[in-house]
């Protein structure tokens, strides 16, 4: 077990494509390591999800862990430690909230962002068996976030307006209570 590094923006990695997870792996001693090494990096870092890319490991795999604890998030139903691998995101209802999202590599900032609000993830679990999960809130957001890091995408580049886009200092200063949040 390990924590890793958290490669953060400007690196290339975070803006390529991931490739998809060899199925032949699932379930090896090599993935086993990296789930285990993405579990203790992203506990260390106060997280709720970490993709692959983050860490430096180029292909599609992302965990994300809410704990009933993550008292910031309101409402939300906790969601137990949990892997996806080689997931495929479809939009089911076009229909968009935004909340305020932080992201792991883009430390010390945070950006508002609107997003769907209805969504299937289709994706293999750690023993390699197919799943399908709809989400809806918050947790649509959460799923959006962390896969678009799988194709080379952060929350940056889908800001709703430069202006709310902001250091956290300032955030807490000037925008938090306007709209729910998100950072992991
Ligand atoms: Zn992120």
């Amino acid at each position: 077990m390990a924590v890793l590094d958290i490669v953060r923006m400007g690196h290339p990695v975070l803006r390529e494509v991931a490739s998809p997870y060899p199925l032949a792996e699932i379930g090896t001693s090599t993935f086993t390591k990296i789930v285990a090494d993405m579990r203790d990096t992203l506990h260390a870092s106060g997280g709720i999800g970490l993709a692959a890319p983050q860490v430096n490991i180029p292909y599609q795999l992302a965990v994300i862990e809410i704990s009933n604890t993550s008292s910031r998030y309101g409402e939300i139903p906790a969601l137990p430690f949990s892997v996806y691998v080689n997931p495929i995101l479809t939009v089911i209802d076009v229909a968009v909230a935004g909340y305020w999202e932080g992201c792991l590599s883009v430390p010390g900032m945070m950006g508002y962002v609107e997003r769907p609000q209805h969504v299937q993830v289709d994706y293999l679990d750690e023993n390699g068996a197919a799943q399908t999960m709809i989400l809806k809130g918050f947790l649509a957001t959460v799923f959006q976030h962390e896969f678009d890091h799988l194709q080379g995408h952060l929350y940056v580049d889908r800001l709703k307006d430069p202006a709310l886009f902001a250091f956290d200092a300032e955030y807490r200063q000037f925008h938090q209570g306007d709209r729910q949040e998100l950072a992991d």
